[in-house]
């Protein structure tokens, strides 16, 4: 496995083209705006390489059997998922924020199942070329940004074929003797600078075989000839241009997001694992939308963590701890948090083995999980803003605070409990004011609310796994109108 250090070393041999506020970046490593989200990413590999993170952070191999870390693992047990949850938990605690390796890891597992199942039902053989690409990714312990989310265009139109532009969902132009040409984008794509890989599957169900074009599932090197990224901007982010540090809330973490162009990427056939075999579209998209929604059992919940633990501090460093109201927002907050983690751990221990051996969670759980995590972190959130007062929205800068003629008088009128530095006061504001309204809140609100499919998405899941004709017999039969069979 590699280190951390060895994985921000193996970013920079990358050579990416990436675009941000109308520039070209030459280098994203260590571009100040991206860096906090490499640093998250390069928490995955640090606390992998921690004997007391072990059993979380690695597993062994179902492919060699060697140790490789956790984020490139297809799950072998209910245990497994389980584990999952419990690591990207304490992830989101140590980072505050979103860690982006969970994309590509769920996109594995997804893919893995669907390869199989496919190949079982069409006579292909996908199955066997994504097991050698994902050996390699263990192998290297590498990074694989899952890219899902098409343009997609005008929404009422069914099918992509009907588009005015046929590449607003990505899509083969052209199949070769070695290999296919893809043109297209994906949306927000997590993570998408921090990784060595992008795994490009489907958006939606495919209906019929005048979209078989773009039924196309591929893995290639985030550096491949072709593509380009253009950085997505967050609320506050150029506060990560000034000294200081105090401003930016998170001191060393972050996430971010970034639209993918694909200009005529060659894809060679053996990083080909879906090709016109539009039938299978809707089960890839659905699994990985499914693991991803358990994902989210996680990650907010270690978030979560972080701010009901800075709501609490802030309380106390004002004094405010003590009063009953106070304390009971606090655990309203816990038990929020507690729910959506209840959901995350049920659908895994919950999960079944699949064809390829692969196990997969429970489908109905992990829309419901995902389901209260398009709202409960908007009510965390709310409540924290309360906690914390308005000073929240109308602290002044570090940079006044440590002005030789106003910064004494910040000093003494911003304070709150005598014994606590008023410039902790204010850094624990800042910290809730990131997760809240800042830079992290993309990823801890508007996320939770679209991240791994829009609230409507996961109600016709639910929908269609809620078995409504059992429901109605177990009423009918108590109700006396038909007899237990
Ligand atoms: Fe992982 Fe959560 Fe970020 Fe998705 S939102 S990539 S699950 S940390
Ligand atoms: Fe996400």
């Amino acid at each position: 496995m590699k280190t951390a250090a060895e994985y921000v070393e193996s970013l920079r041999r990358q050579k990416m083209t990436v675009y941000m506020f109308g520039e070209q970046v030459e280098n994203p490593v260590d571009h100040p705006i991206i860096r906090p989200s490499l640093n998250s990413v390069a928490k995955t590999y640090e606390l992998a390489g921690d004997p007391r993170y072990e059993e979380l952070m690695t597993a062994s191999s179902s492919l060699t059997g060697k140790k490789i870390n956790r984020f490139t693992h297809l799950h072998q047990s209910c245990a497994d998922l389980v584990n999952k949850v419990k690591m990207l938990r304490l992830l989101g605690q140590k980072t505050g924020s979103c860690f982006q390796r969970c994309v590509g890891f769920d996109a594995f597992n997804a893919v893995d199942s669907t390869t199989a199942e496919m190949d079982a039902a069409l006579g292909t053989g996908y199955n066997k070329a994504f097991r050698t690409f994902l050996q390699h990714v263990q192998d290297a312990d590498l990074v694989c940004n899952g890219a899902m989310t098409d343009p997609k265009g005008d929404r009422s139109l069914r099918s992509p074929s009907q588009q005015a532009d046929p590449d607003l969902y990505l899509r083969i132009v052209a199949r070769e003797a070695d290999g296919i040409v893809v043109r297209g984008a994906k949306c927000h794509q997590t993570g998408a600078l921090n990784s060595h890989e992008v795994l490009v599957m489907p958006t939606a169900a495919l209906s019929g075989a005048e979209d078989r074009d773009y039924a196309v599932c591929f893995a290639i090197p985030s550096d491949s000839k072709g593509l380009l990224y253009v950085y997505g901007r967050q609320a506050s982010d150029t506060r990560k241009l000034e000294s200081g540090g105090m401003d930016v809330g998170n001191c060393r973490y972050g996430g971010h997001e970034a639209l993918i162009i694909f200009e005529d990427v060659f894809v060679p056939w053996e990083r080909v694992f879906m090709c016109g075999e539009y039938q299978f579209a809707a089960q890839l998209v659905e699994r990985f939308a499914g693991y991803h929604r358990q994902s989210y059992g996680g990650c907010k919940v270690g978030v979560g963590d972080v701010l009901i633990g800075a709501a609490a501090q802030a309380a106390e460093f004002q004094g405010t701890d003590k009063a009953s109201h106070v304390r009971d927002k606090l655990i309203e907050m816990v038990h929020l948090n507690e729910t959506l983690y209840a959901c995350g751990i049920a659908c895994s221990s919950q999960g079944c083995a699949t064809v390829s051996g692969t196990y997969l969670i429970d489908m109905l759980l992990a829309n419901v999980c995902k389901q209260n995590v398009t709202r409960f972190p908007y009510e965390i959130a709310r409540l924290a803003e309360d906690i914390a007062g308005g000073l929240l929205a109308t602290m002044p800068a570090e940079a006044d605070f440590r002005h030789p003629q106003v910064g004494r008088y910040l000093e003494k009128y911003l304070k709150g409990v005598a014994a606590v530095p008023t410039e902790h006061r204010l850094r624990m504001l800042r910290l809730i004011e990131t997760l809240t309204i800042g830079t992290a809140a993309v990823a801890y609100r508007t996320e939770s609310m679209h991240g791994a499919g829009s609230p409507q998405a996961q109600r016709v899941m639910i929908a269609r796994q809620a078995d409504m004709e059992h429901k109605k017999r177990l009423a009918r039969v108590l109700a006396g109108i038909e007899t237990e069979t």
